[in-house]
């Protein structure tokens, strides 16, 4: 007999693998939390869940610190100082395992295969730290997560080859049985408390969705799902909800909202093994262009504060758009900003007034406490407005978490993360929108110079947030994508060098044109060609060929074709637009400086033209009609970064140029 270690073998069926061509979806469920026992145990489950993340982060710290301090075990063989270490996949499970057994109050909250879960996730943290990437780069030191940004309990996914084996979070029920008990006279309602679920024979249940998760020792936790009613949604829920078998796994996530009870609310982000919905219109829409604009190229020029979308098919018919925010969004999202200002020095204001002692009077209390007290009056207690008190290097005596915070100081920070989401989702929302625009206009074939949106982040950080470049080119290339497969064809976003194109510095006539950052204009000098110097940059973007699609550098302009279309890019860079757009507008003399309404004396002849160049408005921004009631040169604007908006949004308009004669 062998004294061997008896195991059942290596796997003999092909394992289960997810096929790519199948589609991956999230579907956010939101999970009903009014009962008030359901919603402590959520919470505690979020809190035991935390204390074993925090315990798995030190160990991880602990150990990734002693593997780099060994540098000669390291160097004779770094696998062996691994496993001495425990730092793999399994040792961070079984460290998981060693807490919940050191712990045996978490098991009322936190199972063995949710705290698997939390390992497995700070183990992919570890090892991106350990190892590089296929860039050659490594990520920083590990951190101890903060309870606040813990919003996420991963689950485990279903096995797609044994029945019923579902650990963590599941969902059980039916959307049919779902809509059957939430109907009254025909329609799908939305109750004001949802029905408790119960029931013991989870797998054979049919009745209203409800989230399930069992295992641990206080019993099984059910959430029910609340399912939205609207008859839009309808189509999305059948969609991602009308096959269960391919439902794959479930996360729990937490939002933090200042009117939920316990000022969390509750999610359940289900992956369903299929394509993401998408409706009837937009596929119509996405067919149509696919047809359309099959020989179309574009080219975008990305700015801080716009982007320039032009495109052509083989030379002719050359659209220039330009996407910038219209003053409607601008003045949405200065009261925006005024809102978390005031939002901000309220949260401050109570900070301090919690934290009396780590901050110093201002100049002007202190005068105030030294005059009382020379004239013999009690001191007065103020909330001090100084500076906090710091060390030599301005490191804080006391860290801020370490602060005692209000609860109306909790509520508001709550209101102030959610109002950030929504400003996201609504931003992210209007991208989807001009994407599907300017990808209907300007075809899937787009180009755009390989560019750095973070690094303009740190010179024009408020510019770049208020527009969000980035957030617009990535869904730019997700509907190009989408309309690309409808086509058949390769398509998207592709990225060109701008060494071996300098697009800003070129005319489409092959000429080198120098330009510095603030001259918006382009006129050339050999071929007289004038125009918004972005339209321009997209021109050329979009005559740009690459040698090697996947190679930026491999980018050229094809300058015998632009030259070529010469006459149809004029064309298309002077719409032949009436009234006073046309008229000089980077013009060299004084004109109403920013943020001021007063007229300087100008040699333009005609005061009533002064007047309404600083006070008129014109259907859509111009390049040097930017404001609602004063005049903010483009240039100025990039030099002196006055942009006070805290999200974006932005507007389609056509293109209106300015250019002397
Ligand atoms: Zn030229």
């Amino acid at each position: 007999m062998s004294s061997e270690k008896r195991t059942r073998g290596p796997n003999k069926q092909t394992p289960w693998a997810r096929q790519p061509e199948a589609g991956l979806s999230v579907l956010r469920l939101p999970l009903d939390t009014s009962d008030p026992v359901q919603r402590a145990r959520l919470a505690s489950m979020f809190g035991g869940a935390y204390q074993v993340r925090r315990g798995l982060q030190r160990d991880a710290q602990d150990r990734s610190r002693a593997y780099w301090a060994a540098h000669h075990e390291r160097e004779r063989n770094p696998i062996v100082v691994r496993d001495r270490l425990g730092l793999s996949r399994a040792g961070f499970e079984h460290a998981a395992y060693e807490h919940l057994d050191a712990a045996p109050h978490l098991r009322r909250f936190v199972t063995k295969a949710l705290a698997m879960h939390l390992a497995d996730s700070v183990w992919n943290a570890t090892e991106r730290h350990l190892f590089r990437d296929a860039a050659g780069r490594r990520q920083g030191a590990l951190h101890i997560g903060r309870w606040y940004d813990f919003t996420r309990l991963p689950g485990r996914a279903r096995s797609h080859t044994t029945q019923r084996k579902w650990e963590t979070f599941r969902l059980h029920g039916t959307l049919a049985g779902h809509r059957a008990a939430y109907t009254r006279n025909g329609d799908f309602m939305q109750p004001h408390r949802m029905r408790a679920v119960e029931n013991t024979s989870w797998w054979s249940y049919d009745g209203p969705l409800a989230l399930v998760f069992s295992g641990l020792t206080d019993g099984t936790l059910v959430l029910p799902v609340r399912l939205p009613t609207a008859p839009s949604n309808q189509p999305i829920l059948d969609h991602h909800l009308g096959d269960p078998s391919r439902w794959h796994k479930i996360d729990l996530v937490r939002r933090r909202d200042p009117n939920a009870a316990g000022g969390w609310r509750y999610e359940a982000h289900l992956m369903v093994l299929t394509t993401p919905y998408v409706s009837p219109t937009a596929a119509a829409r996405r067919a149509t262009v696919a047809i359309e604009t099959i020989d179309r190229v574009a080219g975008i020029d990305v700015n801080v504060s716009n982007i320039t979308v032009a495109s052509h098919e083989h030379g002719r018919g050359t659209q220039v758009t330009r996407v910038e925010r219209d003053e409607t969004q601008k003045q949405r999202d200065r009261s925006r900003a005024r809102r978390e200002r005031r939002r901000q020095r309220d949260l401050d204001r109570s900070r301090r007034a919690t934290n009396r002692g780590q901050y110093r009077l201002s100049k002007r209390q202190e005068k105030r406490a030294r005059r009382r007290a020379e004239a013999g009056l009690s001191p007065v207690d103020v909330i001090p407005s100084g500076p906090r008190i710091a060390r030599a290097d301005g490191v804080p005596l006391q860290g801020y978490r370490r602060d005692r915070l209000s609860a109306r100081y909790h509520r508001q920070r709550a209101a102030q993360v959610a109002e950030a989401a929504s400003a996201t989702r609504v931003r992210q929302d209007r991208a989807r929108q001009i994407a599907a625009e300017i990808v209907g206009t300007h075809g899937y074939q787009l180009l755009v110079e390989d560019c750095s949106v973070a690094a303009w982040s740190r010179s024009w950080g408020r510019a770049v947030a208020a527009f969000s470049p980035g957030t617009l080119i990535a869904a730019l290339d997700r509907e190009a994508q989408a309309v690309a497969a409808l086509a058949g064809a390769s398509g998207g976003v592709r990225r060109i060098a701008t060494q071996t194109t300098a697009l800003s510095q070129h005319c489409p006539c092959g000429a080198r044109v120098a330009k510095r950052l603030a001259d918006r204009v382009h006129r050339c000098p050999s071929c007289g060609l004038c125009g918004d110097r972005d339209a321009v940059s997209a021109v050329l973007a979009s005559f740009v060929v690459l040698a090697d699609h996947g190679d930026p550098s491999s980018a050229r302009v094809d300058y015998a074709a632009t030259t070529n279309a010469l006459p149809d890019i004029r064309r298309a860079l002077h719409p032949s637009s009436s009234g006073w757009q046309d008229t000089l507008s980077e013009s060299t003399d004084l004109s109403a400086r920013d943020g001021s309404f007063i007229t300087w004396s100008t040699s333009t002849p005609d005061s009533g033209l002064v007047a309404r160049r600083i006070v008129g408005t014109v259907a859509c921004p111009i390049l040097n009609e930017t404001g609602f009631h004063q005049t903010t040169s483009e240039r100025a604007r990039w030099r002196t970064n006055l942009f006070r908006r805290t999200s974006l949004d932005a507007a389609i308009c056509g293109t209106a140029l300015s250019c002397s004669p």
